[in-house]
C-alpha cells in the first residue's frame, strides 16, 4: 500500500474520484474512459451489487432495486427522512434502512467502486480519503460520510467543505490578498452558495447558504410533469419504471436544451403500449425553470447580506454542479453578480479535482513551486481579544518589511507586550509563538499612547521586530531567533489544511471577537452621548433599541447577529456624532474668537 491519498468527491446524483500526479491533480477515468460515475447503487435480490452506469441501466426493468441520491439519507433519522426513491424503513436505533441496508453501507458501494478505479488506474492498493460534503452539512452527516469511507476501506483523512474544493480547483488560492470569490454550486440534488474570501494564501468561509433539497432532479420532473399535462397523461396513474423512462428522457432533452434551441421529447412505448412525442422549445423549458432559479436567487442574496457584501465586493464567481451547465442559470448568476462567471474548469469536475488538490497537499505529492524566497506562513502580533494581526501574509517575497500602530487598551497602561506569531488561523493562540518581548511608553489615556510596529525580514530570513514609542521615539529591537522562513513544508501543510478545515468556526469567532470589542466601546459611548441631550425623541428611541439588541445579542454568542446590531447601533448614532463634531467645532471656534 502507498501513502498516496485520493480525493473524492461523493456526489448525490455523480461522483468522481483525483489524485495528484507528478505534481499534477487528475481525475481518475474508469474502462469506459468515463471520468464520472453515477451515485447509484443496483440492489439484485439475491445479493448481486451494480455501481455507476450498470445499476442505471437495470432501473426501468427494476425500479425498487435502484437507489439514487442516497446522500439525501446520509445521517438522517428516520423521523427526518426525505421522500425517496424506494421505501424505507426505521431501525432499531431510529435511523433509515433501504432495502434491509444502511445509507452509509450504500454510500460505501459507490466508494468501493471509486476506489477500484483509483487502485486500476494507479496500479497500487490505496487505503486513504479525503472526501467533500456540502458546506452545510451537520455532524451527523459528516460523521456517516467518514463511516461510510471506512466500510469502503479507506481511512478519510479529511471531510472536506465542497466549495472550497471548488475554489482549490480554480486555483483561486492564486488570487491577491482580500480577494473574494463566490461558489455557486447546483447539482442534481443540491444547491448551495459560499462566500469564501482569500488571507493570507489560505480560504476564509465568510458566509453559506443553501438547500440540500434543490437540484437538477426538480428540473427533469418539472419537466416531465410539463410533458404529461400537455399531453393528457395521468402521472399518479402510471408505473414506475414508466416514470422512470420518462424522467430519463427528460434529463437528456434537458441536457440537450443547454447547446440546442430546441429538442425532442421522445418516449416511444413508455408504458408498454403508449407513446410520447412532443418538441420542446428552449425557451418554454427556461419559463418553467425560472421558479428554481429564482430559488437559488434567493439563497444567493441571503449568502451575500450574511456576509454583508454587494456584489462589486466579489473579485471572481465560479459555477459548479452539473446544473450550471443550463445557459438560464448562467446567465441568471451573471446579472444577480453583475460579472461573467468563470468557466476555465468542467463545473461536473471541479469538487473531485479540488478534493485531489487537497489530498496531494496532505500527502506532501503536492508541492509549492518556490518555497526558498517568500514567507512559507504569515506573520503577526497578536491584538486585543486575541486575535491574530497579520504584518507579513504568507507568500510575501522576501526580503520585505511591513508595519502597522498599534494602542493601549487601558489608561495609565505602561507597557505592552509583542508576541510575535506565525500562522494561518485568526485567533492568536491556534498560531505558533515565534518569540515575545515587552515594550514600554509613557502611560496616557486609553487609546492615546502609539507604538509602532515594524517587522523586517533580511535576505537570509532573519526576522528583526522593531517597536517604537512614537510619542519618545524610543525604539526597541527584538531579533527573532525562530526562523520564519525555513519551515518545515509538513508543518507547513498541516497549518494550511488547518486552517481551512477550521474556516467556519475560526470566521464566526473572528467576527464575533471584533464585533465585541466594538461593542464595548460603543455602549459606554452611547451612554454618554445620550445624556447630552442631543439626540432627537426619534433618535433616542432607535438608539435604545439598537443598544438593546447589542446586549441581548453579546449575551447570545453568536456572531452574525452582534455584527449586524453593532451595525445597527453604530448607524442609529451617525447623525448624532455629527452633530457632537460639529458642536465641538463652533465652540472651539468661539473660544478662539473670544480669545483673541
Ligand atoms: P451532484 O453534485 O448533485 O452529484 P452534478 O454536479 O454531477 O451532481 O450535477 C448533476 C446534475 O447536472 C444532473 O441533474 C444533470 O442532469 C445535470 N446536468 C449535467 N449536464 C447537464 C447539461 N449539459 N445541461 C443541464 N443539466 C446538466
Ligand atoms: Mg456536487
Amino acid at each position: 500500500m502507498t501513502d498516496l491519498i485520493i480525493g473524492i468527491d461523493l456526489g448525490t446524483t455523480n461522483s468522481a474520484v483525483g489524485v495528484v500526479e507528478s505534481g499534477f491533480p487528475i481525475l481518475l477515468a474508469d474502462e469506459d474512459g468515463k471520468r464520472i460515475t453515477p451515485s447509484v447503487v443496483w440492489l439484485g435480490e439475491a445479493g448481486g451489487i451494480e455501481i455507476g452506469r450498470n445499476a442505471l441501466r437495470r432501473r426501468t426493468l427494476e425500479p425498487g432495486r435502484v437507489i439514487t441520491s442516497i446522500k439525501r439519507l446520509m445521517g438522517r433519522r428516520f423521523d427526518e427522512a426525505p421522500d425517496f426513491c424506494a421505501p424505507i424503513l426505521p431501525t432499531a436505533g431510529g435511523g433509515v434502512s433501504v432495502l434491509g441496508r444502511s445509507p452509509e453501507e450504500i454510500s460505501s458501494e459507490i466508494l468501493k467502486e471509486l476506489k477500484r478505479i483509483a487502485e486500476w488506474r494507479l496500479d497500487t492498493v490505496i487505503g486513504k480519503a479525503v472526501i467533500t460534503v456540502p458546506a452545510y452539512f451537520n455532524d451527523a452527516q459528516r460523521a456517516a460520510t467518514k463511516h461510510a469511507g471506512e466500510l469502503a476501506g479507506l481511512e478519510v483523512v479529511r471531510i472536506l467543505n465542497e466549495p472550497t474544493a471548488a475554489a482549490l480547483a480554480y486555483g483561486l488560492d492564486k488570487l491577491a490578498e482580500k480577494s473574494r470569490v463566490a461558489v455557486y454550486d447546483f447539482g442534481g440534488g443540491t444547491f448551495d452558495l459560499s462566500i469564501l474570501e482569500m488571507q493570507g494564501g489560505v480560504f476564509q468561509v465568510l458566509a453559506t447558504h443553501g438547500d440540500t433539497r434543490l437540484g437538477g432532479d426538480d428540473l427533469d420532473t418539472a419537466l416531465v410533469a410539463m410533458v404529461a399535462a400537455k399531453a393528457d397523461v395521468d402521472l399518479a396513474a402510471m408505473s414506475d419504471s414508466a416514470r422512470v423512462r420518462l424522467i430519463e428522457e427528460a434529463e437528456r432533452v434537458k441536457r440537450l436544451l443547454s447547446s440546442e434551441d430546441k429538442a425532442v421529447f421522445r418516449a416511444p412505448f413508455y408504458d408498454g403500449s403508449r407513446s410520447l412525442e412532443m418538441e420542446i422549445e428552449r425557451t418554454e423549458f427556461e419559463a418553467l425553470l425560472r421558479p428554481w432559479i429564482e430559488r437559488t436567487l434567493r439563497h444567493c442574496r441571503q449568502a451575500m447580506a450574511d456576509a454583508a457584501l454587494t456584489p462589486a465586493d466579489l473579485n471572481a464567481i465560479v459555477l459548479v454542479g452539473g446544473s450550471t451547465r443550463v445557459p438560464a442559470v448562467r446567465k441568471a448568476v451573471a446579472e444577480l453578480f453583475g460579472r461573467e462567471p468563470d468557466l476555465t474548469q468542467h463545473p461536473d469536475e471541479a469538487i473531485a479535482l479540488g478534493a485531489a488538490i487537497q489530498a496531494g497537499v496532505m500527502n506532501g505529492s503536492l508541492r509549492q513551486m518556490v518555497l526558498l524566497d517568500v514567507t512559507p506562513l504569515s506573520l503577526g502580533i497578536e491584538t486585543f481579544g486575541g486575535l491574530m494581526n497579520v504584518l507579513i501574509p504568507r507568500n510575501t517575497t522576501i526580503p520585505c518589511k511591513a508595519g502597522e500602530m498599534f494602542t493601549n487598551a487601558a489608561a495609565g497602561q505602561q507597557s505592552m507586550r509583542i508576541r510575535v506569531l506565525q500562522g494561518e488561523r485568526e485567533m492568536a493562540r491556534d498560531n505558533w509563538e515565534l518569540g515575545n518581548f515587552e515594550v514600554g511608553f509613557e502611560p496616557l489615556a486609553k487609546g492615546q499612547a502609539r507604538v509602532g510596529v515594524q517587522f523586517r525580514i533580511d535576505e537570509n530570513g532573519i526576522l528583526e521586530v522593531l517597536a517604537r514609542d512614537v510619542s519618545t521615539g524610543i525604539d526597541k529591537v527584538v531579533t527573532i531567533r525562530n526562523s520564519a522562513v525555513d519551515v518545515d513544508d509538513a508543518a507547513v501543510e498541516a497549518m494550511v489544511s488547518e486552517s481551512v478545515e477550521h474556516a467556519f468556526d475560526d470566521m464566526a469567532e473572528r467576527i464575533f471577537t471584533e464585533a465585541r470589542l466594538k461593542a464595548e466601546e460603543l455602549l459606554p459611548a452611547v451612554e454618554v452621548v445620550l445624556s447630552q441631550g442631543l439626540a432627537s425623541d426619534e433618535e433616542r428611541v432607535e438608539i435604545e433599541a439598537a443598544s438593546d439588541a447589542v446586549r441581548s445579542a453579546l449575551s447570545s454568542g453568536s456572531a452574525n447577529p452582534l455584527k449586524a446590531a453593532v451595525q445597527r447601533l453604530d448607524h442609529a448614532t451617525e447623525g448624532l456624532a455629527a452633530r457632537l463634531v460639529e458642536r465641538a467645532m463652533e465652540e472651539a471656534l468661539e473660544r478662539r474668537l473670544a480669545g483673541d
